[in-house]
């Protein structure tokens, strides 16, 4: 029979091992991305459904345990769950050498960015699409562009480096501010990564044509600014220096146009403590049920084995036989 290895690190049936874990802590969020979520509509998870503190540190134990090295804490908009920095510091106890990252629409990072560096985090990715400050309130639905740049000033002033911003490129929405976006990089020494537009909106108004392939964006950018490729760029962004030597750095995720699913070593835990071994994924495996029931270290280290054992060959997005899953980004937690 086809079964997980009894020790070693989490890996699957072909072979790749998950060294990389995205925790999300909520499901809420104080912003509206478009391509994420609804204007309004979404029902939150009761509070008692979140997995706690305390949950989450027992969990990220036995992750640590199993080889997880990397954990990006995600949601919703982590930053809105209450008494964020207590979570860092649980985390920073657990894996004292992991490399501890946030994922945040940057909008609170201006009063918690001090207490979070303070906690243990090691640094930020903001998201950040749009430097016009319309274009950035009709995207997020908040008019807030400044404040996520307040927050960005705090994140670094907190030694929250490298500063990395991801930003999802929309044909006909922001594709004409590539250049911008690399001159702010070249100015600012942060990192900005563009993603490419996938098929997790609330909304439903994914459309193929919609995505801007990596490739477009590179060669836009490297026509104007030539890029070098940066040797050992950490997936799943293939990443870029400036020829000419200005700081800042180009990266681009090409989710859908050149999928890295061969080279995944990335789990999520969703807020509700459900284990996903894909974005994409169509089945999920309960891990807080069996934590409340009194699960021991040993059984919860079988069930994620198993879990992670039955993880697919890669997405299916461009293909006939590609079904969007049930959750949409902010529920799954990106
Ligand atoms: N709220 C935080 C934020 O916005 O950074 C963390 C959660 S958010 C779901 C994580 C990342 O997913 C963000 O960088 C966001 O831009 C990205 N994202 C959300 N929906 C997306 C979509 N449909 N396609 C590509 N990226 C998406
Ligand atoms: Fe919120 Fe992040 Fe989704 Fe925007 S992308 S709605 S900030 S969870």
């Amino acid at each position: 029979m086809d079964t997980a290895p009894a020790d070693g690190p989490l890996v699957d049936a072909f072979g790749r091992v998950a060294r990389d874990l995205r925790i999300s802590v909520t499901d809420r969020c104080n912003f509206r991305c478009t391509y994420c979520m609804p204007a309004e509509g979404l029902t939150w998870l009761p509070k008692e459904e979140l997995l706690t503190f305390e949950e989450l540190a027992r969990l990220l134990a036995i992750f640590v345990r199993l080889g997880i090295r990397s954990v990006k804490i995600t949601g919703g908009e982590p930053t809105v769950r209450a008494d964020l920095p207590t979570l860092v510091r649980m985390f920073r106890a657990v894996g004292p050498d992991l490399d501890l990252s946030l994922t945040t629409n940057g909008v609170l990072l201006d009063r918690l960015a001090a207490p979070l560096a303070e906690a243990g985090l090691d640094r930020v990715t903001v998201s950040c699409d749009s430097l016009l400050r319309h274009r950035f309130a009709a995207m997020t639905r908040r008019d807030a562009l400044d404040r996520v740049l307040a927050g960005l000033r705090a994140a670094e002033a907190a030694g929250l480096r490298p500063v990395k911003i991801n930003c999802v490129v929309i044909g006909g929405t922001n594709d004409d501010e590539l250049l911008d976006f690399a001159r702010w990089s070249r100015e600012t020494g942060y990192e900005v990564r563009f993603i490419e537009y996938m098929p997790l909106d609330a909304e439903r108004r994914w459309r193929p044509e919609r995505i801007v392939p990596s490739a477009r964006i590179l060669e836009a950018i490297g026509a104007a600014y030539p890029l070098v490729a940066v040797s050992g760029s950490s997936e799943p962004a293939t990443t870029y220096a400036f020829a000419d030597g200005a700081p800042g750095r180009i990266g681009v995720i090409a989710s859908v146009t050149e999928p890295f699913c061969d080279r995944c070593d990335r789990l999520r835990l969703t807020a509700e403590g459900c284990l996903r071994t894909c974005l994409f994924a169509l089945e999920e495996t309960d891990l807080r049920g069996p934590l409340r029931a009194g699960a021991s270290d040993e059984e919860l280290v079988a069930i994620l084995r198993d879990a992670t054992r039955a993880k697919w060959a890669g997405h299916r997005i461009g293909r006939e036989d590609f079904v969007r899953p049930g959750r949409s980004m902010s529920m799954i937690g990106g």
